[in-house]
């Protein structure tokens, strides 16, 4: 997986993967992966890594969980992209 790149602009995945670790079933092993990538500012699609293909979105399990996390921290008012977006934009991180 690519570092240092930015990833501002970056489209979300629309829905998690079928086999999203974050699902009921998934992978507790590839989950903390994924949740450590986040805390380290990464938030690609893990999936087209694994298929040879270009990471082109972020990751829908990620920033459900981010989504989470920050409304429990009372940043967002709530679990929303939407939520997410305002709060990005009143910081200045989009514009
Ligand atoms: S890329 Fe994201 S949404 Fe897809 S399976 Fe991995 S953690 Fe879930």
């Amino acid at each position: 997986m690519a570092s240092g790149k930015s990833v501002r602009g970056w489209p979300l995945m629309k829905r998690k993967c079928t086999t999203c670790p974050f699902g009921p079933n998934g992978d507790p092993f590839i989950r903390d992966g994924v949740v450590s990538r986040l805390f380290k500012g990464s938030q690609r699609c893990h999936h087209p890594v694994l298929a040879g293909k270009k990471e082109t979105h972020l990751c829908r399990g990620a920033r459900d969980l981010q989504l989470t996390i920050l409304t429990g921290f009372g940043l967002l008012d709530e679990p929303t992209d939407a939520a997410f977006e305002k709060r990005s934009r009143e910081l200045g991180a989009i514009k």
